[in-house]
């Protein structure tokens, strides 16, 4: 099991996670770029820290990586503004949103395809910069580059997304959003090796193997 210890910060109440927030990711998947952010939810079980292994499930065949940008909040925020979202962020961290693709598609929703224990790699938490639309994120496997995305490519602006939430759930001190994967996705197996960056703020990275 994940040593939830090891976490470089306090295990969050939720982590809200954010799908297609970059078009040219969800024409990769054959999807349609939102109207309003697609909102789903990552149980904390499933965070690990880096260097700790993503476990491949006995139930899938196609687990992938998705980097992201991740942020956490800072203070109670319900029903706030842009502005006062983008105040309540108190990090920025990079982030791997572990997806079992199949099951993603043969399940009506995501708590399984999104929920596996280790689908939640985690790097050491930065404070943010002023602008958040500078932040970037870069995935490696196996020291080869796979996904370059900027915030500023996407649909929903970080302080957007995070006002958006705060409109359908109370955001606590602590809570982990996570705010979406550029194009480039692709599939992980037992021997591989997976970083995610925030050039200048944060980095995860995570070994690959098998169930036991
Ligand atoms: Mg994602």
């Amino acid at each position: 099991m994940p040593a939830l210890s090891n976490l470089p910060f306090a295990r969050p109440s939720k982590i809200v996670c954010v799908g297609r927030n970059y078009a040219e990711h969800a024409r990769e998947l054959g999807n349609a770029v939102p109207q309003e952010p697609l909102l789903f939810l990552k149980p904390p079980s499933s965070l690990v820290p880096s260097g700790q292994p993503i476990v491949l499930p006995a139930m899938s065949k196609q687990v992938e990586y998705e980097g992201e940008i991740g942020v956490l909040i800072g203070r109670t925020l319900r029903d706030v503004s842009d502005v006062e979202a983008a105040a309540g962020i108190s990090a920025v961290l990079a982030a791997n949103d572990v997806t079992a693709r199949d099951l993603q598609r043969s399940d009506s929703q995501w708590t399984r395809a999104k929920g596996f224990d280790s689908f939640c790699p985690v790097g050491e938490p930065h404070a943010p910069p002023a602008d958040l639309s500078t932040l970037s994120v870069v995935t490696q496997v196996n020291g080869k580059e796979r996904q370059r995305g900027s915030a500023a490519q996407m649909v929903f602006t970080i302080p957007a997304l995070v006002a958006y939430i705060s409109r359908v759930m109370t955001l606590e001190p602590g809570d982990l959003v996570l705010t979406g994967t550029p194009a480039g996705v692709g599939t992980l197996g037992p021997g591989d090796e997976v970083q995610v960056d925030i050039p200048g703020f944060s980095t995860v990275r995570n070994p690959v193997r098998t169930h036991a």
